[in-house]
């Protein structure tokens, strides 16, 4: 939107406040906390809809979108203090890693042909059969993770333990 002719700071304020729907806030001689307060939460609630449905429509988030329903800081960012390890997990959150099902990806083979190299289940490589993939019995056991679901390992039983579990899953295969 242009201003006096202008593209600006104030043209993109003006658009923005206009598009909330709140446009009645510059019409007013004096402007009142309860206006800047109700411009901050009509900001916040269109930032966090167009948040989810980019996510949603995201292809390449098939996994994120099944665990991460808020738009909010995850506590391992920074409760994690080995770098490492949480840069592993934010990979493996976001699917930017090199399993099967990314690997694959890039080189155009079918879905149904990413299967895990580690072992013998036929299984397609990606998020939640890391988890479960034999490969990783003994760390399983040595990080004494019984529950092995992608939803719950990433909400409620995510913490330090499980992002070494999954660092070290990683490190196994030797794909850091
Ligand atoms: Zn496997």
């Amino acid at each position: 939107m242009l201003c006096n002719g202008y593209d600006n700071w104030s043209s993109h304020l003006k658009s923005m406040i206009d598009n909330a729907g709140l446009g009645y806030i510059l019409q007013k001689t004096s402007i009142q906390p309860c206006d800047t307060s109700c411009l901050k939460q009509r900001l916040s609630d269109i930032y966090k809809q167009n948040w989810n449905d980019n996510m949603q429509s995201n292809q390449k988030l098939r996994s994120y979108k099944r665990f991460k329903s808020n738009c909010t800081l995850e506590p391992y960012l920074c409760n994690t203090e080995n770098l490492s390890a949480r840069i592993c997990l934010s990979r493996f959150r976001t699917s930017n890693h090199r399993l099967g099902i990314e690997t694959g990806r890039h080189h155009n083979i079918p879905v149904h042909r990413r299967i895990c190299k580690f072992c013998n289940s036929d299984a397609i490589d990606d998020e939640s059969h890391l988890l479960v993939c034999q490969f990783h019995n003994n760390l399983r056991l040595e990080y004494n993770i019984t529950n092995t679901d992608l939803v719950y390992l990433m909400t409620t039983g995510l913490n330090n333990n499980t992002v070494n579990y999954i660092y070290s899953c990683f490190r196994a295969r030797g794909i850091t």
